[in-house]
């Protein structure tokens, strides 16, 4: 499989065709700014290489989700909600929501989050 998908819109904004607000960039991760945001702090975290959903993630991807997280873990103390508390949430097709078929974790805070499985 190709490192970049043409027609995924976060490829787009990791290759810089499309316009984002970036929090965090490494060799392996991007996060910006979702921008539909549903909490003060709505950042959301892709891997560069182009990996569909969580249930698509070879096994020589893992790294890819580790860096993530450690990603959100530096993201969300430098936003200062990391004592506060945040959400990291991934949504995995059709029934978890995702809209967006390329990898990606929510992360959300600055107020008191609502119940997981609003409806
Ligand atoms: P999901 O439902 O988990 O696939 O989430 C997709 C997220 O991507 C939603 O929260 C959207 O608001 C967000 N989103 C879609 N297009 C863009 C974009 N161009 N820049 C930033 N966030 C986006
Ligand atoms: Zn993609």
């Amino acid at each position: 499989m190709s490192q970049l998908a043409d027609d995924c819109i976060f490829c787009k904004i990791i290759r810089g065709e499309l316009p984002s607000t970036k929090v965090f960039e490494n060799e392996k991760v991007l996060a910006f700014n979702d921008i539909n945001p549903a909490a003060p702090v709505h950042v959301l975290f892709v891997p560069k290489r182009h990996i569909a959903s969580m249930d698509t993630v070879r096994s020589d991807e893992w790294d890819d989700i580790a860096e993530i997280h450690k990603a959100a873990q530096q993201v969300a103390r430098q936003l200062g909600i990391a004592e506060r508390g945040y959400r990291l949430v991934n949504n995995c097709n059709k029934e978890g929501g995702q809209v967006v078929y390329h990898l990606h974790y929510h992360l959300l805070g600055g107020e008191q989050l609502g119940p997981l499985n609003a409806k």
